[in-house]
């Protein structure tokens, strides 16, 4: 490497756009402007549940050992960064509930929850945690802008690549036209990631709409994630110590230019009103405030079902950090290494060649 540092041009700052730049930061040898087109953690990193677990992608041998990783540097994070008071981290008990609103109920429930048909424990304090995703990804970067290597640019979006020949990578162009040179650039926009012009080809990604709520009950509820089923509708529900997070399945609202253009469906947030009713008396619309009505979007890898993360096959100097789908908070620790380690080392050490190859774009 010569004397002049790596310029490096991030698209995105959501959680994947703030993990790269973070760890790249650490290396005098790179200046990183990362362009964001409406606002930080605007898309799912603002809007996600902020789950994490650390052996539930074990059934994959390579998404198994990637996740692992992730989850214990989340774990080093959180030491390193004060997590628990700067962006709510701390490991919880998780269950898996079903809930039959008009059948009969087991005696087993969890002490504020309505009667269950039947309930799990599915991971404890040492394997499953939650933090704030919005609060992480500001988090990250406000420690990767005290380095004084990175520069945010928000407000305009990147409308091109600029190309050095058909297939090498020069920079990016603005919305409003204005040209930036870079070494390299790293492409973490997620769902919107498919919409990048490439010469000959896209990026094979896209979104799914997904709804959620957030709900201040008077009551306080215990630091608890669940994972339920009620008969005949499902969702994800994951409880914080005052507010309660309830998100819903996903439908097939087209994803629209930009963050700020997503649609919130009225009545998506009432189905998710009424189930937040049948899980607790202490969640009904009577004793708990709606503080959050929101949707987002899922980034979805269409050929592979895996994130993409590494340097694109057919272009110089391009990278992909996109497409981790539903567990983008739980893996943007390692997302974010790998990233800086191909830029700054040429090869991955931090996950074994095999499973860092499993995920590089085709
Ligand atoms: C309802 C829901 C719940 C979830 N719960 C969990 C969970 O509990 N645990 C977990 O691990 N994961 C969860 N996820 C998944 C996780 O939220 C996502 O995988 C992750 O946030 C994706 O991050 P990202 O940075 O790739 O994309 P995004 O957060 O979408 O960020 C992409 C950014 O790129 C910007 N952008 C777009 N176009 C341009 C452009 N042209 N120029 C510049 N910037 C641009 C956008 O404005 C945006 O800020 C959940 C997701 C959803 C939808």
């Amino acid at each position: 490497m010569t004397d002049k540092p790596l310029n490096i041009v991030i698209i995105g700052a959501g959680v994947m756009g703030a993990c790269t730049a973070y760890y790249l930061s650490k290396n005098p040898s790179c200046t990183i402007t990362l362009i964001e087109k409406t606002d930080i953690a605007c898309g799912a990193s603002g809007k996600s549940g902020g789950f994490l677990a650390l052996d539930w992608n074990d059934h994959s041998q390579y998404l198994g050992s990637f996740s692992r990783t992730s989850f214990k540097l989340h774990q080093e994070l959180a030491k390193e960064l004060d997590g628990e008071s700067q962006y709510g981290y701390r490991p919880l008990d998780t269950y898996s509930v079903v809930f039959d609103p008009k059948g009969k109920a087991s005696k087993d429930s969890l002490d504020w929850t309505n009667p269950s048909r039947s309930i799990e424990q599915i991971g404890t304090k040492r394997t499953t945690a939650q933090l704030h995703p919005g609060f992480f990804t500001r988090k990250l970067l406000e420690e990767a802008k005290r380095t004084g290597r990175v520069e945010i640019k928000i407000g305009r979006g990147v409308s091109k690549l600029i190309y050095e020949n058909d297939r090498d990578i020069g920079g990016v162009v603005l919305e409003d036209g204005t040209e930036l040179r870079a070494d390299r650039v790293v492409v973490a926009m997620g769902p919107w990631s498919g919409k990048l012009p490439l010469m000959n080809d896209t990026i094979p990604i896209s979104g799914s709409h997904v709804h959620s709520i957030v709900l201040q009950p008077k009551d306080k509820i215990p630091g608890q994630a669940l994972f339920t089923t009620i008969m005949h509708e499902s969702k994800t529900f994951e409880p914080e110590d005052e507010t309660v997070y309830i998100c819903g399945a996903s439908d097939k609202e087209p994803l629209p230019t930009s963050a700020d253009q997503v649609v919130v469906d009225a009545k998506a947030i009432d189905a998710l009103i009424h189930q937040a009713g049948h899980i607790s008396y202490k969640l009904s619309s009577q004793n708990a405030k709606l503080i959050k009505r929101q949707a987002c979007y899922l980034p979805i890898s269409d050929e592979t079902g895996a994130p993409l993360i590494g340097p694109h096959a057919s272009y110089k100097n391009l990278y992909l950090a996109t497409g981790h789908s539903f567990w983008g908070i739980l893996n943007s620790p390692i997302t974010g290494k790998m990233i800086s380690e191909y830029l700054l080392d040429g090869q991955v050490s931090c996950v074994s060649q095999d499973v860092a190859s499993f995920f590089i774009p085709s």
